[in-house]
């Protein structure tokens, strides 16, 4: 089974290719939402957050205080440490359990991540497409889709890959600056590229 990386900025418009990936029938795994899963109420890894941070990292409904936790490992780098030694084995368990299905019918399927190189994401993938606009069009992109201020999304940008470092390590690039119908042909033939040099 050949799994593609299919990876980006924020804002550059992962979301958005990937649904046209999903139009081709291909399926993909989204790290976002497995980062999030893995600490949903009941799992071992919220238990041990909550015994780390003290019962007030909780929301009253026993959910995690996301906003409350960013705060704290933004603040503090050893608590980041601690935080991702915690949660990247725990993401990367259950990404491998997502991306092999019991029975695939499927050419390829695709793992959907921000920080697919930042992490060792990229170690699950055989391939990768990175989908690029400038950083101007991202941070436009981004606070008209968030309503985050310029300066926030600077800072998230600014934590993550610069863009030449990323693209250096594509195997394959979609402008996505570019009309959404053209950026639709591109992955129409980058899907069929794909099943011939990847697959
Ligand atoms: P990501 O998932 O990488 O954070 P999104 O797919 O959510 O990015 O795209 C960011 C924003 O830009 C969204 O509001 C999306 O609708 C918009 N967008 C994405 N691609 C294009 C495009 N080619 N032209 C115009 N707007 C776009």
């Amino acid at each position: 089974m050949t799994i593609v990386g299919l990876t980006g900025g924020i804002g550059s418009g992962k979301s958005t290719v990937v649904r046209m990936f999903g139009d081709l029938g291909i399926h993909w795994v989204d790290a976002d939402d497995v980062a999030r899963e893995v600490v949903e109420p009941g799992t071992p890894a919220l238990k041990a957050i909550a015994e780390h941070f003290g019962p007030d990292i909780l929301t009253g409904d026993g959910a995690l205080d996301r906003a409350q936790l960013r705060k704290i490992v933004f603040e503090t780098p050893e608590e980041r440490a601690w935080l991702e030694a915690l949660l990247h084995p725990v993401i990367r368990e259950e990404l491998v359990r997502q991306l092999t299905p019991d029975n695939y019918t499927q050419p390829y399927t695709l793992l959907v991540s921000p920080l697919l190189f930042e992490t060792n994401q990229h170690q699950l993938v055989d391939r990768a497409i990175v989908v690029d606009v400038p950083v101007e069009v991202q941070i436009d992109r981004t606070m008209s889709r968030d309503t985050n201020s310029r300066d926030q999304v600077e800072r998230i940008i600014a934590a993550q890959m610069p863009r030449e470092e990323r693209l250096a390590r594509a195997d394959a690039i979609i402008d996505n600056n570019r009309p959404i119908d053209d950026v639709e042909r591109q992955v129409r033939d980058l899907h069929k590229r794909i099943l011939v040099d990847f697959v």
